[in-house]
């Protein structure tokens, strides 16, 4: 709740839209606020210069003036680059909602669509520098005070949810919870491309758009475009939540940033020895909650019971009617008490969406990568361009705390690509630049990415020290058009 001194409701809305931490919450104090100024959020354009006027209050200043310096870059010619686009964007996630960012301050419309309605995941991120200082710079600190203090390196997914919505409403995005995105419907009679929603009476369902962004998460592949399988070794990933309540003994025990058997064989030998338990590797965080990630061996679960039967096939050998769930609260328990020394007291599993104990295990056998990252399709004379983002394009593997990072890389790729398209540059071009940056994103790490944060943009020249946007040519990504039968 917004503090006593904040007589001004305008100045109270905008502190309770602040400090919200629910995304219901986000959503009934951003109505709020723009009740109060008598702002129309569907008014994209001018929305945030209207705010700025109109909320004359000195905590909101700072804020503007990150934005305002982010909304300089010359990238985005001054928000009129896009201003003709209509892009939907399908998820809410961190990079559905950091695209959608990034579209705005190019000056398009943008339409987020999310099939929940909260933010629940509490397992948390690892952020590279780059991640940390971008977040910086749209205020991330502003509405979650404890982001990145110190040391830290990492956010749960709920937090950087919420803190990247905020910034999405301020800057003129609709963002829609509780709509699910079934599909595309083809351009007919005057109306342009649209969405196939759930529920089909949904307002949305009657805005037409020329970029489709798709960032659904894992696994979701929209029409056109293929994924590979990338089969590795067995992998299975465990993740616990536990209740942190900040207390001094709490604050004493260090974090694990990441240890691999290869590098701690007593540390895996004595945990084996003491406990029964087998691991790969273990990550620990500190956040909200108290976070662990690990991989563990398969035959170590089927001993302790938490997998029940073997099987050769990793969806059937972790299929939830071959899981024990008490036996893997206990093993996750276990593994974290063991790797934090026995310092942490009281270890209470945090609650999932479900008001579950929050512990699963995921199978990173197989990880899935996009073909390619964009598309053009094309019907009865009306032009889409498709882009994939964040886990849809690349799947991360969690231990290794890649998929922000990557995420974001890819967000700040596909603007880059949607300024092109604004731009009326011709579209094999904008394609064959695509998918030259693509190309270098799976290689991408802390160290070999410009190590100059403060000038990174959406150009990936300013990111990626040797990327070269003409590595595929335009006559590779012909196939990548998709002309669609007038019929
Ligand atoms: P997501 O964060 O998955 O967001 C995709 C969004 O799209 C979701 O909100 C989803 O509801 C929405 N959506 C999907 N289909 C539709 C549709 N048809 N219509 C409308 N909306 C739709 N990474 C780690 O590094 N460590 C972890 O411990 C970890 N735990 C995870 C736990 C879970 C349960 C999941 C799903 C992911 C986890 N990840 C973890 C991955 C991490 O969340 C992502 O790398 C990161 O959030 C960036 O992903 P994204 O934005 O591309 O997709």
């Amino acid at each position: 709740m917004a503090s006593q001194d904040s007589e001004n409701p305008s100045h109270a809305a905008f502190e309770d839209f602040v400090q919200a931490q629910t995304c219901k919450d986000v959503k009934h104090h951003f109505a709020e606020l723009c009740k109060q100024l008598e702002l129309n959020p569907k008014d994209f354009r001018s929305f945030y210069a209207k705010l700025k006027e109109r909320l004359n209050y000195w905590k909101a200043k700072a804020l503007w003036t990150k934005l305002d310096k982010r909304a300089a870059h010359p990238d985005y010619q001054q928000g009129k680059v896009c201003a003709k686009n209509k892009c939907l964007v399908l998820g809410a996630g961190p990079c559905g909602l950091r695209t959608a960012i990034e579209l705005a301050l190019l000056g398009a419309q943008v339409v987020v669509l999310e099939k929940r309605e909260s933010f629940s995941r509490n397992n948390v991120l690892h952020l590279w520098p780059f991640t940390i200082c971008d977040l910086r710079v749209l205020g991330a600190k502003k509405f979650y005070g404890k982001f990145c203090c110190g040391s830290l390196d990492h956010i749960s997914i709920r937090q950087l949810q919420l803190i990247l919505l905020k910034v999405s409403l301020l800057l003129g995005v609709e963002v829609h919870t509780g709509v699910e995105f079934q599909g595309l419907i083809e351009p007919s009679g005057e109306n342009g491309w649209m969405a196939k929603l759930n529920p089909g009476s949904h307002p949305a369902a009657s805005f037409q758009f020329d970029v489709f962004i798709s960032a659904g998460g894992g696994r979701f592949v929209p029409d056109g475009f293929k994924h590979k399988e990338l089969r590795g070794k067995l992998a299975i990933g465990i993740t616990t939540n536990f209740v942190n309540r900040n207390t001094a003994a709490e604050a004493q025990v260090a974090e694990i940033s990441g240890v691999a058997r290869i590098y701690n064989q007593k540390f895996f030998q004595d945990l084996l020895t003491e406990t029964g338990i087998d691991l790969e590797n273990i990550v620990y965080y500190k956040d909200e909650t108290h976070y662990f990630v690990m991989t563990a061996k398969k035959k170590s679960l089927l001993k302790k019971g938490v997998i029940k039967q073997d099987y050769s096939d990793a969806e059937e050998l972790l299929a939830p009617a071959n899981v024990d769930h008490e036996a893997l609260c206990h093993y996750a328990h276990d593994a974290a008490y063991f790797s934090t020394g026995g310092k942490l007291p009281d270890l209470e599993f945090e609650k999932n969406h479900a008001g579950k104990a929050d512990v699963a295990m995921f199978d990173f056998t197989c990880m899935h990568r996009a073909e390619n990252a964009s598309l053009v399709r094309e019907r009865k004379g009306k032009k889409l361009l498709m882009g994939l983002v964040g886990d849809c394009l690349v799947e991360p593997f969690w231990p290794l705390g890649t998929g922000i990072a990557r995420g974001f890389l890819a967000s700040f790729d596909t603007a880059w690509m949607v300024r092109s398209w604004g731009m009326g540059v011709p579209h094999l071009k904008v394609l064959a630049e695509r998918e030259s940056a693509y190309q270098v994103l799976s290689q991408t790490t802390p160290e070999n990415t410009s190590k100059n944060y403060a000038s990174y943009s959406i150009n990936p020249k300013s990111r990626y020290t040797r990327v070269n946007l003409s590595s595929i040519l335009s006559h590779q990504v012909r196939t990548f058009i998709l002309y669609l039968h007038n019929t």
